[in-house]
């Protein structure tokens, strides 16, 4: 069970750590003895997670306090990581929390000497903008805490550690869970696409383009002084797809977007929001060009109606970054729906296009192609209700990632023309 952000912000430091804790632990971002976090109080006293304590069953009662004036409160010994947390909040006064962890991709790269490139997502990039390097020492050394401090002194908010793991500091918890869970998936994401295409290009141009495009034209109608009756009748729903997406991966806490049409208009998810807790209050309503006074709804809203208005028959989208997915998308690989009969029924063939084709998407999408990928940007699924569109977007990964397993052991045999003729008249798919 993922605890919902306004109860972090409401209860005290120590039970604010072990929650965040819980919730990393329970995405496998972390192991039971591995990663700390720390949360400085407005009185100066720095709260941080224990030292050899399983993660996995900790309490607030675990997380020690060390006072302004270094004199220490808990049952426990604090993080032997201790001294890197200060000399952070010593270096960066701005900041109110650090997360540190050793998740698998982020490993991966920080054994490499080479930082992920956010930039190979378009929304990882406005997430984490550029990754520092820290060099390495020893864990628990002041050199350590030097070494690190001194690379967020130059304004990264994220930082790789040489041969150690990864640490992102911010002034909230949604913020540091959105850059540390952002970056996981842009690992993930670029470690797929090598494997698939070891020279893929990396297009760092693309957001320039992608700027230009009036893909908030429709919005700007949109005001903010409506309060339309909120849409109790679909919101539960929702939020429980947006909660399955998220712990099944393919969403990430600041990435992924859902839609539906609703009797009077669409429900939509808003611009920031946490995927992991969302509150059926967040979502945004949106009647005749008005959304519904309270977040700002997604900045994809526009295009989101737009496929609503040219397909009567859908009535829910999925917008997201799954990671073997997008390894293929990123790697420029094609991904063939057509290597077993469920996915090709389901998904039917998956158009890949170039990222300015964003503001003409709705053209590309139909009965006979729900899903459309966009280079750099994310994977639009669409569906008839809520279920048919969600259950779209698992099988898209789940197939991705047995076709990447499938590439990996040898040649793959897609079904024949004559398989799939056979199985678009049996089951009377459309054309
Ligand atoms: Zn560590």
């Amino acid at each position: 069970m993922i605890s919902k952000f306004p109860y972090y912000q409401n209860c005290p430091v120590a039970e604010q750590i072990a929650i965040i804790l819980h919730r990393i632990y329970s995405m496998k971002l972390t192991t039971s003895s591995g990663g700390n976090i720390s949360i400085k109080d407005d009185d100066g006293s720095i709260w941080i997670t224990p030292a050899s304590i399983d993660k996995s069953s900790l309490t607030k009662d675990d997380i020690v306090c060390i006072k302004a004036d270094n004199s220490i409160i808990g049952q426990h010994k604090p993080s032997s990581e201790l001294p890197f947390h200060q000399a952070i909040y010593n270096s960066r006064t701005d900041i109110s929390i650090i997360l540190h962890a050793h998740p698998d991709p982020l490993v991966a790269f920080s054994a490499t000497g080479t930082t992920p490139k956010p930039e190979i997502i378009l929304a990882a990039k406005e997430t984490c903008q550029s990754i520092g390097f820290v060099k390495y020492a020893l864990p628990g050394s002041t050199q350590l805490g030097q070494n690190i401090a001194d690379t967020f002194s130059k304004g990264f908010n994220t930082v790789l550690l040489e041969n150690h793991g990864v640490v992102s500091i911010a002034c909230n918890i949604y913020d540091v869970l959105a850059q540390f869970e952002t970056l996981i998936n842009v690992a993930r994401i670029q470690i797929n696409a090598t494997i698939l295409n070891k020279n893929f290009p990396i297009n760092t141009d693309y957001d320039k383009s992608f700027k230009k495009i009036p893909i908030l034209s429709a919005l700007q109608k949109l005001t903010s002084d409506v309060t339309e009756p909120f849409d109790i009748e679909n919101a539960p729903l929702l939020c429980n797809y947006l909660n399955r997406s998220y712990i099944q991966g393919l969403f990430t806490s600041s990435s992924g977007t859902i839609a539906i049409r609703t009797k009077n208009g669409y429900l939509i998810t808003p611009e920031k929001f946490d995927r992991g807790s969302c509150f059926e209050s967040e979502l945004v309503s949106i009647y005749d060009n008005k959304y519904r006074h309270g977040k700002e709804p997604s900045k994809l809203s526009a295009i989101l109606i737009s496929i609503f208005d040219s397909n009567p028959d859908i009535n829910a989208i999925f917008f997201a970054q799954p990671p073997t997915l997008m390894g293929f998308n990123i790697s420029q690989t094609n991904f063939v729906s057509r290597i077993i009969p469920e996915a090709y029924m389901f998904l039917r063939d998956v158009t890949s296009l170039e990222p300015d084709k964003l503001p003409s998407i709705a053209k590309y999408i139909s009965a006979s192609t729900p899903l459309v990928m966009l280079q750099n940007l994310g994977v639009f699924v669409t569906g008839k209700n809520l279920f048919q569109a969600f259950d779209r977007l698992e099988l898209a990964e789940f197939t991705a990632k047995a076709l990447f397993s499938a590439i990996q052991l040898g040649r793959v045999n897609s079904m024949s023309k004559e398989q799939i003729n056979e199985l678009i008249k049996a089951l009377d798919l459309p054309k």
